[in-house]
């Protein structure tokens, strides 16, 4: 939690940085480390980059949403968020960034994201449920908010004594 750029907001990108050699390795890297840690999202500022982007891929085979549905693999840049259904909906969410913390999130239960994806084409995706829950913590990262500051009806897991790497996903 003490990384400073947790909290600044993020530089989009242009379209000629999307397509730099530079930019590729950069979503590798965060495949590898999002893999390495077994979270299903990953924004640039989570490793040390004030940028906009973020990585979103839900594995079945993922032990921590062990119920949640597979999902396609995205690559986000410069992402616009807008909330179709207001209707909250409360998810247990955690954060890579913030080990060992884990609380109930209440958000919008359906939104569009709009977006430029690797060869920077416009996109627009419609998320339900519980990966629209993903989009948005991944998405908030983004703005430099994370989800302990939305954690409304505290229910605070305190899992640090669990030695268990995996506790933090996103
Ligand atoms: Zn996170």
């Amino acid at each position: 939690m003490g990384i400073p750029l947790l909290r600044v907001e993020s530089i989009p990108f242009s379209l000629e940085e999307i397509a730099s050699d530079e930019t590729k390795e950069l979503v590798q890297s965060m495949w590898d480390t999002m893999e390495e840690y077994g979270g299903i999202g990953l924004a640039a500022p989570q490793i040390g980059i004030s940028k906009q982007l973020a990585i979103i891929r839900i594995d079945e085979n993922n032990e921590r949403y062990p119920d949640s549905d597979e999902s396609e693999e995205f690559v986000i840049f410069n992402p616009k968020i807008t909330p179709l259904d207001e209707t909250l909906q409360g998810f247990w969410e955690g954060c890579l960034s913030i080990p060992g913390l884990r609380g109930v999130v209440f958000r919008p239960r359906k939104v569009q994201i709009d977006y430029l994806d690797e060869s920077a084409k416009n996109k627009s995706f419609i998320a339900e449920d519980f990966l629209a829950t993903v989009f948005q913590h991944e998405l908030d990262h983004l703005n430099g908010v994370t989800f302990d500051q939305r954690v409304s009806k505290l229910k605070w897991d305190m899992a640090i004594k669990r030695k268990d790497k995996l506790d933090a996903r996103g």
